[in-house]
């Protein structure tokens, strides 16, 4: 029997946030969070080098075929030098939990403890997913590749995530499409260089380039359905050597953000078609390497109803916030929705001062650890 949850999860919490470690090298948070559950008598497995899995199986008679639902934590962190001032500040330089992840794997821990508890509650099988390296995106896909949806097959999945913008103890749930599919692109523009007096004897990447920005953004404002979003940013530009000499190359990389997967499937051939024409146009070569690294974040309206069940239950009435808009930003989460019906939830973390995720001063109110891992229970076992 835990005695005090709250200060079992508080503590752990810190102990991840003091020791941040970065995707695919969580060592440390992975060993705490598997030796925690295999205190409290949970089997775990460890898939690839720092996914933790652990598996509760309800003892309660079953009514119809079992079921296994998984709840996702991520537990990276970021390149980021924490300024928050708390005493339990980050002991890695440069390494930060600036985006909750410490939270949200803790939230999921917590669960894993209630539900063992439990049995008796529930048939089929809560199987907890400790996921690492979702910021570089690469850690969903990874934990699929290792078999984390098999053995039980996973019926439905619910995720959780700490968010600022909420207040504490408030669930925030989005209908259809909540998050962005983020893809990466690269673009080499290949002239010829020259002497900057002579531009006929060249041709000039930097102003080849110039029309290719230009032209690119027009797929948003001219090309894609004004009612359907989409991102398209050019964060890096690099080229030319000196004031008086014609760059030969220019090398561009940005992000596309997508909210629906047809308009994700169109756009490298919508931007292809724009740089290929452009190029021609001043006799230029070019480059162009067209990454997808997820997908549109789309969440069940059968799962989210059960959520915000769940979510009225444990948190109170009024508690639960349906969410209008969707977010631009990219949640690797999106990945096992697309084999598994299911639904990513925001819980509000927010304090007196609320500051981004990413952010060097991002802090979460400790009071929501014990709130979203009896929520995370509570769903499991209602999905079961
Ligand atoms: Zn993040
Ligand atoms: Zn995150």
């Amino acid at each position: 029997m835990i005695k005090n949850l709250s200060k079992l999860l508080i503590s752990i919490r810190r102990q991840i946030h003091q020791h941040p470690e970065l995707g695919d090298n969580e060592y440390k948070t992975s060993a705490l969070i598997e030796k925690t559950l295999q205190a409290h008598g949970i089997k775990t497995s460890r898939p690839g080098k720092t996914g933790v899995i652990a598996l509760i199986e309800g003892k309660a008679k079953s009514k119809g075929p079992k079921r296994c639902v998984a709840l996702r934590g991520d537990i990276d962190a970021l390149p980021i030098t924490e300024q928050t001032g708390a005493p339990f500040s980050s002991q890695t330089k440069g390494v930060m939990h600036a985006c909750g992840h410490d939270a949200n794997c803790t939230m999921v821990l917590g669960a894993a403890l209630l539900l063992s508890e439990r049995k008796n509650n529930f048939s089929g099988t809560v199987k907890c997913l400790f996921q690492p390296n979702e910021e570089s995106s690469g850690g969903a896909k990874g934990l699929i590749r290792q078999g984390a949806l098999a053995r039980p097959a996973v019926d439905a999945i619910v995720g959780i995530h700490v968010s600022p913008w909420l207040k504490m103890g408030e669930l925030g749930l989005k209908r259809g499409a909540m998050m962005a599919a983020v893809d990466h692109f690269t673009i080499e523009i290949i002239g010829e260089g020259g002497h900057g007096a002579y531009p006929h004897l060249a041709t000039d990447a930097v102003v080849v380039a110039a029309n290719v920005i230009n032209a690119l953004q027009t797929i948003v404002s001219r090309q894609a359905d004004p009612v359907e979003p989409l991102v398209l940013t050019i964060g890096q530009i690099n080229g030319g050597e000196r004031y008086n000499i014609i760059a030969g190359k220019v090398t561009m990389v940005g992000t596309v953000r997508t909210l629906s997967e047809k308009l994700h499937r169109q756009m490298p051939a919508f931007m292809e078609r724009k740089i290929k024409n452009i190029c021609a146009a001043y006799g230029a070569k070019y480059t162009f390497k067209y990454q997808m690294l997820g997908n549109v974040l789309e969440n069940s309206d059968a799962v989210l109803e059960v959520c915000r069940q769940a979510g009225n239950e444990v948190l109170g009435a009024g508690k639960v916030t349906l969410l209008e808009k969707p977010s631009m930003g990219g949640e690797d989460f999106a990945q096992y929705l697309r084999t598994v019906p299911g639904c990513f939830l925001y819980i509000g973390a927010g304090g007196k001062k609320a500051y981004p995720w990413h952010h060097e001063k991002f802090n979460i109110d400790e009071r929501v650890l014990p709130v979203g891992a009896k929520l995370m229970a509570a769903t499991a076992e209602k999905l079961l």
